[in-house]
């Protein structure tokens, strides 16, 4: 599982946009502040720019995945026109264990904290997960980069309330931190 080019994988809601709960349609999404010209740092940086997002609202019903594709069209086409930016891939994972209905009613390998999105973006768009970072705001988000081998993660949270300690993590305020601390710790 190794390809030639580094990602930088985001969680969705928490950290690119305001997390009102089941986001599912663009008047709803609200980016949060300096989310897009960090996307367009990370890009310019070099980083694939991968979004993986647990979706449980499609498995519940609340909405379905064309609702998804038609929003992530409108992030792209945004993203696209306003920052020059690409995103290189979006995955999602509709199941969940216990409140899905029909046969997304399951435990699959792709809701974090299973790496299974991310080992799948690796594999479909060639990527070095040892050279990839992370971003989200839940420890299952941490959690799945950690089991997909990537190799450096940022939890966007309140640093003065964390009680997720962890070496390998590092806290953020908001994504708009990341490009900073890439480049203070140049390496
Ligand atoms: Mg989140
Ligand atoms: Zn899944």
């Amino acid at each position: 599982m190794s390809g030639s080019r580094k990602a930088a994988f985001l969680d969705r809601d928490g950290v690119i946009n305001v997390d009102y709960g089941y986001v599912s349609a663009w008047e709803n999404f609200e980016f949060l502040p300096g989310a897009a010209a960090a996307l367009q740092a990370l890009y310019r940086a070099g980083y694939q720019l991968v979004v993986v997002s647990n979706q449980s609202g499609i498995g519940r019903g609340f909405y379905t995945e064309h609702d998804l594709m038609t929003l992530n069209r409108e992030i792209s086409i945004h993203l696209r026109d306003e920052f020059d930016t690409h995103i290189s891939g979006f995955y999602h994972c509709p199941h969940h264990p216990t409140e899905a209905l029909g046969l997304l009613r399951m435990v699959c390998d792709c809701r974090k904290p299973a790496p299974g999105m991310l080992l799948r973006a690796a594999r479909e768009l060639d990527l070095e997960l040892s050279e990839s970072l992370l971003v989200g705001d839940k420890s299952s988000d941490i959690l799945a980069g950690r089991a997909a081998g990537v190799r450096r993660m940022f939890k966007v949270g309140d640093p003065l309330n964390q009680n997720y300690a962890a070496t390998d993590t590092e806290t953020v305020s908001a994504l708009s931190e990341v490009p900073g601390r890439l480049i203070t710790r140049a390496n």
